[in-house]
Parts: C-alpha cells; sequence; structure tokens
C-alpha cells in the first residue's frame, strides 16, 4: 500500500504542503487534506479589500487545483487525534490512519485576553483576523459608521499572525474614511511597546491621514483594555470610551487541533525542530505556519509556504527515499500604506540549533522616493498572484 499523509488544515502551509507531496511523488505518497471550508478567503489582501483596492471574490480560492494534483481533498473538522494509533477523527465520526501528519490549523483566540470579548461577541466587535466572512462585517460597520465617528482597533501582544497587518489595517481604514468620512477619527489600543513598520506606518498616516490616527501604547493604558461590546465601548485604563466601530484582535494561540492533538506547550504553541518543522512532541507529526513555534520567522502566509515547502521535502524523502535538501526559509511582508505607497519587510532565515534564525534581512526606508513605493506595491501584487498559484495550483 502506499504511504499515507494526513494534512489538517488547507490554509497558507496546509494547502502547500498537501499539493507539494502529491504533485512531486507522482502519486507514490497517499495525501488526503482536511479542511472543513469549500473556498478559502486569503487574510492577506483582505487589508486592501477594506480600503476598496481589491474585491472580495478576488481573495476567494477553492480546492479544485489541490485535488487536481491529485490530493484527496475531505470538507469536514478534524475533532482528535490518536497519535498512538496515528489516526484522525473527523466531525463525521470518519477516523483517517496517517504514516506522515501534518498539522498546519492557523491560529485560535486566547480565551478571556480581552476582558468583555469572546467569539459571541464577533459581530459587535469583529476580529476580522481569520480566513472568511468577517472582514466584510467590518466593512460594512465602517462604511455606515456615523460622519465623525470613532473606528478603534485594540491591538494583540506578540506573536500573532501577520506582524504588520494591525498597522495596515490601520492605514487602510483610513484611506476609506479619508474619502467618504473624512472627520471620522482612527484609536488603536496597543499593549506593544513597539510594533511592526512602526517609523514606516507613522511617517505614512502623518502624511496621508493627519490628525486622523492616535495611539495608545501601554505607556498610556494600552496593555489595560477591557471592552462592553453591548454598549460600544471600550474601557482603557479604567477611561470609558465611546466607539462606534470595534476590532477587536485578541492575543493568539495555535489552531485548537494542536492542543487537542497534544503538540502545544504553555505558551499555547507547538515546538517544532527548526530544521524540518517537526514537532518536537511525535516524530511522525509536522506542524507548520501560525501554530508553530519555531523561531525568528514572523507569522505570515509567505512563512507558512515556506514552510511548507520544507516539510514536503522531508516527508517525501522519509517515504519515498527522494533526496531531502537543507532547510532553507524565507518570508517577506508588504504593506500598503496609501494608493500607491507600499513598503516591505523581510528575511531569509536557516535551521539554528534550537530555533530558525534570520541570516539577511531588509526593510523599507523612511523617505523614500514615490517610484519606488509603487514598485514595492506592484510586487507585492506580482507577490498574492503567486503564492496563491503556488498554494491552489
Ligand atoms: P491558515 O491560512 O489560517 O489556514 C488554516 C486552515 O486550517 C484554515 O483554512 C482552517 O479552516 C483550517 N482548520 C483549522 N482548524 C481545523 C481543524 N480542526 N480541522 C481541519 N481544518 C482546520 N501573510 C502574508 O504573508 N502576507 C500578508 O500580506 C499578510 N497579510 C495579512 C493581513 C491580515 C489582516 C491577516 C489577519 C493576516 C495576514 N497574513 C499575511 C498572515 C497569513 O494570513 C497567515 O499567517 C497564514 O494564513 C498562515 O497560514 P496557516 O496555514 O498557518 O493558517
Amino acid at each position: 500500500a502506499r504511504p499515507r499523509v494526513v494534512v489538517i488544515g488547507g490554509g497558507s502551509g496546509g494547502g502547500t504542503v498537501a499539493r507539494y507531496i502529491a504533485k512531486d511523488s507522482d502519486g507514490a505518497v497517499d495525501v488526503t487534506l482536511i479542511e472543513p471550508t469549500k473556498r478559502y478567503y486569503t487574510c492577506y489582501f483582505s487589508n486592501l479589500y477594506l480600503g476598496g483596492f481589491w474585491g472580495y471574490d478576488a481573495l476567494g480560492h477553492g480546492y479544485e487545483g489541490i485535488a487536481a494534483a491529485g490530493v484527496n481533498v475531505v470538507h469536514d473538522w478534524a475533532i482528535g487525534v490518536d497519535r498512538d494509533a496515528r489516526t484522525v477523527t473527523l466531525a463525521s465520526g470518519a477516523s483517517v490512519p496517517y504514516d506522515k501528519l501534518v498539522v498546519a490549523p492557523g491560529i485560535d483566540f486566547v480565551d478571556n485576553a480581552v476582558p468583555g470579548w469572546d467569539v459571541t461577541k464577533q459581530s459587535l466587535m469583529p476580529h476580522a483576523y481569520k480566513s472568511g466572512t468577517q472582514v466584510q462585517l467590518l466593512k460594512n460597520q465602517i462604511e455606515n459608521m456615523r460622519d465623525g465617528g470613532t473606528f478603534c482597533m485594540v491591538a494583540p501582544p506578540n506573536p500573532y499572525r501577520c506582524p504588520p497587518g494591525p498597522g495596515e489595517r490601520v492605514s487602510m481604514v483610513a484611506h476609506m474614511l479619508s474619502e467618504s468620512n473624512p472627520t471620522a477619527k482612527i484609536l488603536v489600543v496597543d499593549p506593544k511597546e513597539n510594533f511592526s513598520k512602526q517609523a514606516l506606518f507613522e511617517e505614512g498616516w502623518a502624511k496621508h491621514y493627519p490628525g486622523m490616527v492616535t495611539r495608545i501604547g501601554p505607556d498610556f493604558g494600552g496593555a489595560n483594555v477591557e471592552v462592553r461590546p453591548d454598549a460600544m465601548e471600550v474601557v482603557i485604563d479604567g477611561q470609558v470610551e465611546k466607539v462606534d466601530v470595534c476590532n477587536v484582535i485578541p492575543a493568539q494561540k495555535a489552531g485548537k487541533i494542536a492542543e487537542l492533538a497534544g503538540l502545544t506547550n504553555d505558551a499555547g504553541w507547538a515546538p517544532v525542530t527548526p530544521s524540518d518543522m517537526r514537532s518536537t512532541m511525535d516524530e511522525n507529526v509536522f506542524v507548520l505556519g501560525d501554530a508553530a513555534q519555531q523561531g525568528a520567522m514572523p507569522k505570515s502566509g509567505f512563512s507558512a509556504n515556506s514552510q511548507a515547502k520544507v516539510v514536503a521535502n522531508v516527508v517525501r524523502g522519509e517515504l519515498t527515499g527522494s533526496r531531502i535538501f537543507p532547510a532553507r526559509y524565507s518570508n517577506t511582508c508588504w504593506s500598503l500604506i496609501a494608493t500607491d505607497d507600499g513598503v516591505k519587510v523581510g528575511a531569509s532565515y536557516e535551521a539554528g540549533e534550537n530555533q530558525i534564525e534570520s541570516v539577511s534581512s531588509f526593510i523599507s526606508q523612511t523617505g523614500e522616493e514615490a517610484d519606488l513605493r509603487r514598485q514595492t506595491y506592484e510586487e507585492s501584487i506580482g507577490w498574492y498572484n503567486g503564492i496563491v498559484a503556488d498554494i491552489f495550483g
């Protein structure tokens, strides 16, 4: 019988690894992908959708290409993993056996991370931080906000998916409001001392959206926040603020199934070996993407895709005897600040002794020429088209 690989989660990491193992092994490996949704909406470029630069439909991708590569795509939830018997239990009751398991469920939110908020309040105060319709709801709320109203973002503590994501979102909301509701205000409540691409975003906000964005960092109570979704109130260090739209991005942890499978540590993430993303808890299990605790790589779609290619190479090698290459990883995160004003940060990585380490990095500079910024934005569109083709075929 063919060796069996089961992949849990058909997002940036899981979709890539499933397709690559099936395609590169020419059918020698039996690959099953478990993913509940029939269409994956990328979080990347969802901020551009908020800003009015990208359509919602353009974020959506189906699984036909992955199936065409020979992957058995099962639309269901994995609800348990028996690592001794090497089986995955699905919500339907089915049990799927594996020789190697890849776990790539992305993130879940830490319970009670923002007092007053839990997922039952996500219609009143959307997170819009996972694939799916939340971002449509958030856009709708912002579009319908009263003139001169306040959009509040409760930003997450580290580590969380897409370090520049909240800053880009603030930029895109500001862009949209500066056109449709120019007296509106943006209030960012942030528990972090510093944030990704801070100098670039702050320069951009001052230039394109003067006076619109106020950020409350930890020195002013940004780490001491509670929300009251029914009253649309945000309590910052005891001070009550009435807001009109509130985007709560809570603290994060590995997707629940990683915890149910016994793959997570006290921090809530799944530790892995830096050379191959193998779980430190089980040699037959790999964890990749946002759920993994691997070291220096940011939690991004680019990272997940890059890690997935390393895992595909290792899993195929172990199951079929094909050659295994030393791991090399890379990442770039682009962000759009305003029309044609794109910036980026990135690095390449190698396996250190205990964790993945950055070997070289780059970041856009403040004060760059408009031409360079436009080129950077255009580069990001090329990246988007390339990565979704690489994941979904
Ligand atoms: P995901 O892509 O989230 O995929 C996980 C999949 O697992 C989901 O499809 C889910 O349905 C499935 N799943 C979960 N639990 C189960 C289960 N029990 N059984 C079966 N399936 C399950 N990254 C970039 O590289 N560039 C960007 O510009 C960028 N911008 C972003 C902007 C925003 C606003 C946000 C929120 C994120 C952004 N990211 C960006 C980050 C990127 O979306 C994530 O890092 C990436 O999707 C992680 O991939 P993943 O495979 O780990 O998880």
